[in-house]
C-alpha cells in the first residue's frame, strides 16, 4: 500500500516500439519504483527485463551531462560554457554556413527516441526556415523499407492491426525478428494465444535459431538475403493449390498479373534450394496459413536493414493480400518498431523524405499545404533530404558542413564506424545533444548540449499499434539539462525566428502538430492533450471520439485506385559478395537485456547479468575448419574493419553464417569490439535502409 507522501505517475516505457504502459511510483525520498500499468491495453500489466529495470536509470545520475561545452578547435578540450555561449556559437556557425554554401550544407541527424514534440519543431526548424530537408533519424536504420514496403503495397505508411490481433490470430508467420528478446511483450501475447490454444501455429523464418524460433511450430533457417525467394515461393504454392482468396484480389487489389508472373519464375524446388530449405517445408508453411482463420505477418530488422529491405517487405505484405487476409479481426501485416517512437517521428514528416501527417515531399499540393500552414520564410525544397548515411557521404565529401545529432550515437550505430569517424572529423561543427557522457560520439564534438531524458520532459509517443500516450514530466533534470524541444526554440530564436517558435509547453506544440493531420489518413486533430491525459492512450486516426484500432476494415485502400497492390520484384540479393578472402556471412541483432549503444542498460548491472560481453555465434563446421574452439578469442575481418570477440560455437546459426551482437562498443569493450566496424555502407535504393544483415567476413584465432 502506499504510503501518504508517495505519488504515482502514469508513462510509458522508453526503450521499444511495443510501448508498454508504466506506473512509477516516486517514494518522495529520491527512491523510484516502477511496475506495468494493468490498465494500459498495449501492454496489460507485462513489463521486459529492461522496462523492470528502468528506475536504476532514472535514480542514476553519475553518467550525465550536465552543464553546455565546447572547443574552439579541436586540439583543445571541452570547456563548461553558458547556453548562452552554446547556442549562441551554434547559430553564428550555421548562419555563416547557410549565407556561404547553402541550407543544405547543414543538417540534423536525431532519434526514435525524441517525443513527437521534439521531432515536429526540428522538421519545421529544418524544412520551414533553413529551407533544407537535411533532417533523417536512426529510424532510418530501422523501418524505413516498411514504411515504403506500406506505402507501394497499402498506399499507406499505415500499420494496420492491433496488439488484440495478436490475441486472436492462430497463425504468426514472424520474419527477420527475435521477438522474444527484441519485443518480448509482443511475443508474451502470442505465447499466450498459443497456450489457451495449442492449434496455433508459429512459423519463424531466421536464419538463426533465436529463442523465437525454438518455440516455433515450424522454423525456417533460409540462407540470408533469399527472403524474397522464400516470399514469392510461398505465393507460388497458395497459387496453385487455390489457396487464395480470388473475390479479394479481383475487388480491392491491383498487379496481380505482374506478381503471378514474378512467383513463377522459378520452381518451389529451385526456390528451396536457393533458399537452403526443404521443399516440404516450405510447403507446410503455405498449409499452415491456409488452414488458419487468422494470418498475421510479423517481421523487423532482419527484412528491413536489407539492400532490398523494400523488396522483401512488398512480398511478405503480398502473402496477406493474396489470401485476403487484411482489414479482419486476427489477420494483417505487422511491422514491429524498433524505437519507441519511430511512429511518432514519421507522423510530424521528421525524415529527409517526408512532410507532417505522412504528406510526401514530392507532391507541390502538400509542399504548399505546409508552406502555408508554417507561414514558412522560404519554399519547401521538393528534393528530398540527405538520409543519415547519405550524412556521411556529405559529410565525407564536403556538401554537408555541420552536423547536429540529437539523442543518438552513430559511432556506434551507424555502419562502417571508420567512415563515419571520418566523416565527423571533416566536419566544421559537429553539435552533440544528449544525456550521457557514455556516448562514444562526444569524441568528436564540437559542442555539447546537455538534454533531459525520459521522466524529465513532457510530451507524446506513438506505439507500434499506432497508439498515442502522454508521458508527463515527473523530475526535474539534473544539472543545467534543459528539454531537447526547448533547447530548439531556444536555438530558432537566436536564428531570428523566434516568433513562429514561440511555443509556452510542449502541449502547444502538440496542438499544432495535429491540426496539420485534419483530413489525413492519420487524422488527430480533435484529440488534445486533455483527452490524451484523461483516457490515457489512443490509436490513430481519432475519429467522432474514438480510436481506431484496424485499418482497412471496408478493404478501400489510400491509393487512387483504391485498390492495394501486388507488387512482383526481382528476387536478387544485392548485397556485397563473399569471397575466398571472406567467406561468411556476418548478421548482426540484439540480446535480450541490452539496448542499442548501452548508454542507458549498460548502467543496470541486473541487466548485465544475462549476457555481459561482446561474443561471436559461429556454427561448429566453421569452427573446426579455423581451429576455434569455444571461448576462443577470434578476429573478425571484413573489407573495413575488424572485431574482436570471444567464440560461441553453436549450430543456431546455419553453417557459413555468423552472428555479433550489435550493442557493443566504448561501453562493455573498446572499438575493437564494435560490430559497425565491419558492416558495409550499402542501402537499400528505395527507404535507403543499411545493409546490416549481411556482411562479408572471415574470421581467424587472435
Ligand atoms: Fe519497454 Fe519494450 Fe520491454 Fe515493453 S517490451 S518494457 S516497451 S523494452
Amino acid at each position: 500500500s502506499r504510503r501518504p507522501n508517495e505519488t504515482e505517475h502514469k508513462t510509458t516505457c522508453c526503450y521499444c516500439g511495443v510501448g508498454c504502459g508504466i506506473v512509477l511510483t516516486d517514494k518522495g525520498n529520491g527512491a523510484l519504483h516502477v511496475r506495468g500499468d494493468e490498465t494500459h491495453p498495449s501492454s496489460k500489466g507485462m513489463l521486459c527485463s529492461k522496462g523492470m529495470n528502468l528506475h536504476y536509470t532514472a535514480m542514476d545520475d553519475s553518467d550525465r551531462l550536465l552543464y553546455p561545452q565546447m572547443r574552439m578547435n579541436r586540439s583543445m578540450p571541452m570547456q563548461r560554457v553558458s547556453w548562452e555561449n552554446a547556442l549562441d556559437r551554434t547559430a553564428r556557425i550555421f548562419n555563416r554556413l547557410i549565407g556561404q554554401y547553402g541550407p543544405d550544407s547543414v543538417g540534423f541527424y536525431i532519434s526514435g527516441q525524441c517525443l513527437t514534440e521534439e521531432y515536429y519543431v526540428i522538421n519545421k526548424l529544418m524544412k520551414g526556415f533553413v529551407g533544407s530537408n537535411n533532417i533523417d533519424t536512426n529510424s532510418r536504420l530501422c523501418m524505413s523499407s516498411a514504411v515504403v514496403g506500406y506505402k507501394m503495397t497499402l498506399g499507406e505508411d499505415s500499420v494496420p492491426v492491433s496488439y488484440e490481433d495478436l490475441d486472436i490470430a492462430d497463425c504468426f508467420f514472424v520474419a527477420g525478428s527475435n521477438a522474444a528478446w527484441a519485443h518480448p511483450v509482443i511475443w508474451r501475447r502470442m505465447e499466450a494465444n498459443k497456450q489457451r490454444n495449442p492449434e496455433v501455429k508459429i512459423i519463424v523464418v531466421d536464419p538463426r535459431r533465436t529463442q523465437t524460433a525454438s518455440v516455433a511450430d515450424l522454423h525456417l533457417p533460409l540462407r540470408p538475403g533469399t527472403d524474397v525467394t522464400l516470399y514469392l515461393a510461398l505465393a507460388r504454392i497458395l497459387i496453385e493449390n487455390g489457396w487464395i482468396d480470388r473475390d479479394f484480389i479481383h475487388d480491392h487489389t491491383e498487379g496481380f498479373d505482374t506478381f503471378r508472373e514474378a512467383a513463377f519464375r522459378r520452381t518451389v524446388a529451385e526456390a528451396a534450394d536457393a533458399c537452403g530449405l526443404p521443399e516440404e517445408d516450405l510447403r507446410l508453411a503455405a498449409r499452415y496459413i491456409h488452414a488458419s482463420r487468422g494470418f498475421m505477418t510479423l517481421w523487423t530488422m532482419g527484412l528491413n536493414q536489407s539492400v532490398i529491405g523494400v523488396n522483401k517487405n512488398v512480398s511478405l505484405i503480398a502473402l496477406n493480400l493474396l489470401t485476403g487476409r487484411i482489414g479482419k479481426p486476427g489477420n494483417g501485416p505487422f511491422s514491429l518498431t524498433g524505437q519507441p517512437n519511430a511512429m511518432g517521428g514519421r507522423e510530424v514528416g521528421g525524415l529527409a523524405n517526408l512532410l507532417p501527417a505522412h504528406r510526401d515531399l514530392g507532391n507541390a499540393g502538400h509542399r504548399a499545404e505546409i508552406e502555408r500552414f508554417w507561414q514558412a520564410p522560404v519554399p519547401i525544397n521538393p528534393n528530398p533530404g540527405l538520409t543519415a548515411t547519405e550524412m556521411v557521404d556529405a559529410l565525407l565529401d564536403g556538401r554537408m558542413k555541420a552536423i547536429w545529432i540529437v539523442c543518438t550515437n552513430p559511432m556506434v550505430s551507424l555502419p562502417d564506424s571508420d567512415r563515419v569517424a571520418r566523416a565527423l572529423q571533416k566536419a566544421r561543427l559537429v553539435v552533440v545533444q544528449d544525456v550521457s557522457s557514455r556516448s562514444d560520439t562526444l569524441a568528436y564534438a564540437d559542442i555539447v548540449l546537455p538534454a533531459a531524458t525520459w521522466l524529465e520532459k513532457e510530451g507524446t509517443m506513438t506505439n507500434s499499434e499506432r497508439r498515442i500516450t502522454h508521458l508527463p514530466k515527473v523530475l526535474d533534470p539534473p544539472g543545467e539539462a534543459r528539454a531537447d524541444a526547448e533547447i530548439i526554440l531556444d536555438f530558432a530564436g537566436r536564428m531570428g525566428w523566434g516568433e513562429a517558435f514561440s511555443y509556452e509547453s510542449p502541449a502547444d506544440i502538440y496542438a499544432e502538430h495535429v491540426k496539420t493531420t485534419a483530413g489525413t489518413e492519420c487524422d488527430i486533430s480533435g484529440l488534445s492533450y486533455a483527452i490524451l491525459k484523461e483516457r490515457r492512450s489512443i490509436q490513430w486516426p481519432f475519429r467522432n471520439g474514438e480510436g481506431t484500432p484496424r485499418l482497412f476494415t471496408d478493404h478501400r485502400f489510400p491509393t487512387p485506385g483504391g485498390r492495394a497492390r501486388l507488387v512482383g520484384v526481382p528476387d536478387e540479393n544485392t548485397s556485397e559478395p563473399l569471397s575466398p578472402d571472406y567467406p561468411l556471412i556476418l548478421t548482426t541483432g540484439r540480446i535480450r537485456d541490452q539496448w542499442h549503444t548501452m548508454t542507458r542498460s549498460g548502467k543496470v548491472n541486473k541487466l548485465l547479468q544475462h549476457i555481459s560481453e561482446p561474443f561471436l555465434d559461429i556454427h561448429p563446421d566453421d569452427a573446426a575448419e579455423r581451429g576455434i574452439t569455444e571461448g576462443t578469442v577470434v578476429v573478425v575481418s571484413g573489407r573495413r574493419g575488424q572485431v574482436r570477440a570471444k567464440a560461441r560455437i553453436t549450430d543456431e546459426v546455419r553453417p557459413g553464417v555468423c552472428f555479433l551482437p550489435m550493442h557493443f562498443g566504448k561501453i562493455g569493450g573498446d572499438v575493437l569490439n564494435r560490430t559497425n566496424n565491419l558492416t558495409n555502407p550499402l542501402f537499400d535504393p528505395k527507404s535507403k535502409e543499411p545493409d546490416f544483415k549481411f556482411t562479408a567476413v572471415e574470421v581467424v584465432r587472435y
